[in-house]
């Protein structure tokens, strides 16, 4: 039985830093997961095809110790042991199911090969036919190969995964400000329909966990990009006055010229990413019921997800991936 991503409690778990959230790993919910087990969350929509592998990681249940004692990193950081990363790998895709059984190369490579690209935050994407000879470069990966995986890592961005379920091909996204602000989900899923014919009525997406609009503060040079780009600006924006205890107290010192209460009051800006990166898919055509977005937020849970902000910038990677079944 499925649980829409919907029953969530969202504000709770928004604001929440105790760790009593509902967690999603395929169609089965579990509460609390324990601290060592492998889990993997996955859209809500999307484990309703057989033929798609796919899913989000989390931190918890792997061997590395660099950042926390059983991480499951999955990027080869310049903290981590390459060893302890590729054991994490191992089981995390042993535990997704990208394993080729019947293969006859399965005895020497059991699992599929995963297509990481040097994530540059552009809005470059690759049309994958096969495992490419050389690293890639670049923020977006497409492909209907079968039995090869396709990856984006994070630790904050959010990973946006793209379905065409009537011609089986799929299509995953690396989503920063600034590859968001370069349309990259928009352009991925134009990408789609150049290299497959993807019609946008037949595609389901999932945006993955990332930074949320509760904890995402950006500059107003980031503002004003998005501004400049679109339309809708205006509603991926919060604006909080920052209070300042000093001021409050001794106001003499912050006199300036303007009338009474009229002074400039620092002021904090929250971009909310999810909601930018939907626009983008519902601009090109998808249908509104169509795109799951996890409710969980980097910042805000970093026992259970890394966080580039959470943690002061040394922190693992989770990766995202889809792949097509043979
Ligand atoms: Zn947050």
């Amino acid at each position: 039985m499925c649980f829409p991503t919907e029953h969530i409690p969202f504000c709770a778990l928004a604001r929440s830093r105790r760790y009593t959230v509902i967690l999603y790993d395929g169609c089965v919910p579990t509460r609390a997961p324990e601290k060592t087990k492998l889990t993997i969350l996955r859209g809500r929509q999307l484990v309703q095809h057989p033929w798609l592998v796919h899913g989000f990681s989390t931190r918890v249940g792997g061997f590395s110790s660099a950042y926390r004692k059983g991480d499951l990193n999955l990027g080869f950081t310049k903290d981590d042991s390459r060893a302890a990363v590729e054991r994490n790998r191992a089981a995390f895709l042993r535990q997704l199911g990208a394993v080729s059984l019947r293969d006859s190369r399965a005895r020497n490579q059991p699992f599929w090969p995963v297509v990481t690209l040097r994530q540059i935050h552009s809005d470059i994407i690759h049309c994958i036919e096969s495992v490419p000879r050389e690293p890639l470069t670049g923020d977006g990966c497409i492909t209907r190969a079968p039995g090869l995986l396709i990856a984006i890592q994070t630790a904050d961005c959010l990973p946006v995964i793209l379905v065409d379920v009537r011609q089986r091909a799929i299509g995953l996204f690396h989503a920063g400000w600034r590859g968001t602000v370069k349309r990259i989900a928009e352009k991925g899923a134009g990408e789609m329909f150049r290299c497959f014919g993807t019609r946008p009525r037949d595609l389901k997406a999932a945006i993955g966990p990332g930074i949320q609009g509760c904890c995402y503060q950006v500059g107003e040079e980031v503002r004003m990009k998005f501004y400049s780009q679109f339309a809708y600006a205006e509603k991926l924006f919060r604006e909080v006055k920052e209070s300042d205890p000093v001021r409050e107290k001794y106001p003499l010192l912050f006199l300036t010229a303007r009338a009474p209460g009229h002074s400039e009051l620092p002021k904090k800006i929250f971009l909310d990413l999810v909601e930018a990166n939907r626009q983008q898919l519902l601009a090109v055509g998808v249908p509104r019921k169509n795109i799951d977005t996890s409710p969980l937020c980097t910042n805000c849970h970093p026992e259970l997800l890394f966080s580039y902000r959470a943690e002061g910038g040394k922190t693992g990677r989770l990766i995202g991936v889809a792949g097509v079944r043979g």
